[in-house]
């Protein structure tokens, strides 16, 4: 239930002290960075953007009025659309608890329902990711890809294992024929067997770089998305991110620290989490493109969310990385565009960013002089044609730690920018609150008891 915590900063360490009346005192480690952590709560702040849209009221208080209710601060920059239970996996660590012995679908007038309320709340929606179980198993799948075609939605997302890719003759070819702004998401938590074993159960890594394989060969774009435990692969970022960047279709890489929510087995919260600031310092130390002033907090969300953005060198020089934040400062980074972590689908923020980049190298030059300094800048920044950067040119780090029923913080979570369509399409939860409190038989079982505790006058 809901009680009273405080931060606590002990040299570079901060806390989150909790005292419940019925658990006692906690301490969780929230970040091993303070001056980081201090940057989140007073530099990179933004404005919030709202959704168009309140679905619930506010009744219980946060975190039991989801929603997204009036008292939520950021609208969803991601919403995610689960279509199944089912997977051909059955992943130790798996938030949604699916499986092959889960055979529930959503129905298409459900997915139907899902999508407009998706759209109500945001008009024409950053990204949609298709997700669940393991979405390419829904019998209606490309049906479910059709529907979302027909709806104002500028990225399209497809939250995957890979595994239909890799063994099915045609279904990357077919998944291509939905570009542009359609990207696989794609589970890659390593370059070897290890720590496929320990976290999806399995021996993954042939039908990973099978599915690779047929991605990079149509160039669709991919994000490569590694969940991250201490002691299984967070000592191989470093490699995840020199293999990600040697291939042509991936656009980026998305770190996720173990969220310990469904089934999490093995896991050992004192020991095995992994904080945003330890994968942070991770990926300065041990990829050899970003340095500190590069990976910034994302502004709809800092305590949870951090980024770095390289341009990707042009035609077969694509393996060359130039970090954005040496040529555009982050302020610019945070105050050009609009309050979302996917820039590059903004166009007001890559006109700025091309002014910018124009202009930092032909200050005192005139025209024929502009054009010289622009030339030479091509050399480091190869042909950044402002502003039409193209979507193959970008290498994004997205490291993006969930909260948790360990770190749960009402501040943060209302903060929140990836939002969960519900089954019946009546409401979005932010992703933290729904693993935590509303995924399937948890709102009945771990939430309602919860809510009859909440005293409010107006409660009777
Ligand atoms: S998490 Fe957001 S939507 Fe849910 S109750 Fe809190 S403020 Fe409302
Ligand atoms: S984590 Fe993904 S692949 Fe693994 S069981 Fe869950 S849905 Fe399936």
């Amino acid at each position: 239930m809901v009680c009273d915590a405080k931060e606590i900063i002990e040299g570079e360490r901060v806390y989150l002290w909790k005292r419940c009346l019925h658990h006692g005192v906690q301490r969780v480690l929230l970040s091993d960075d303070a001056d980081y952590f201090r940057r989140c709560r007073e530099v990179f702040l933004k404005k919030p953007e709202q959704v168009f849209r309140h679905n619930t009221g506010v009744r219980y208080g946060c975190p039991y009025d989801c929603g997204i209710c009036p008292d939520h601060e950021q609208h969803g920059c991601v919403c995610v659309l689960e279509i199944t239970d089912h997977c051909n996996l059955s992943c130790p660590t798996c938030f949604a608890s699916s499986g092959p012995d889960r055979v529930t679908h959503r129905s298409l007038d459900q997915v139907r329902k899902m999508l407009d309320l998706i759209v109500m709340n945001e008009h024409e929606p950053d990204v949609v990711q298709i997700s669940g179980g393991e979405p390419t198993l829904h019998p209606a799948f490309f049906e479910i890809l059709d529907e979302c075609r027909t709806r104002p939605i500028r990225h399209l997302m497809v939250n995957t294992n890979g595994i239909r890719i890799a063994k099915e003759e045609g279904f990357a070819e077919r998944l291509a024929g939905y570009a542009p702004s359609f990207e696989i998401y794609l589970q890659f938590d390593g370059l070897d067997d290890s720590a496929t074993k320990t976290l999806r159960g399995a021996e993954l890594s042939r039908v990973k770089r099978r599915a690779l394989d047929k991605l990079n060969e149509l160039n669709l774009a991919t994000t490569l998305v590694a969940t991250l435990r201490r002691g299984v692969n967070d000592m191989s970022i470093g490699e995840i991110l020199s293999f990600a960047a040697a291939q042509r279709c991936v656009r980026g890489v998305t770190l996720q620290p173990v969220h310990d929510a469904g089934r999490n087995t093995g896991f050992t919260p004192e020991t095995d989490r992994l904080t945003l600031s330890e994968v942070r310092r991770r990926v300065i130390q041990d990829f050899d493109v970003f340095e500190h002033q590069d990976v910034i907090p994302v502004p709809c969300h800092p305590d949870c969310v951090a980024m770095a953005y390289a341009i990707r060198g042009s035609g077969d020089d694509y393996r060359t990385l130039s970090p954005l934040t040496r040529y555009v400062p982050a302020e610019l980074l945070i105050e050009g565009g609009r309050n979302t972590i996917i820039y590059e689908g903004d166009a007001e923020l890559l006109g700025n960013i091309g002014e910018r980049i124009f202009s930092a190298f032909s200050t005192g030059h005139g025209p024929k002089g502009a054009a010289r300094a622009l030339g030479d800048l091509l050399c480091c920044l190869p042909r950044v044609d402002s502003p039409e950067l193209g979507y193959d040119r970008v290498f994004r780090v997205i490291i993006m730690q969930f909260l948790d029923r360990h770190t749960m913080d009402l501040r943060s979570i209302r903060k929140s920018c990836v939002h969960v369509a519900t089954p019946d399409g009546t409401r979005l939860i932010p992703f933290d609150a729904y693993n935590v409190l509303y995924r399937d038989e948890l709102e009945s079982t771990v939430l309602a008891p919860l809510r009859r505790r909440v005293q409010l006058p107006w409660i009777s």
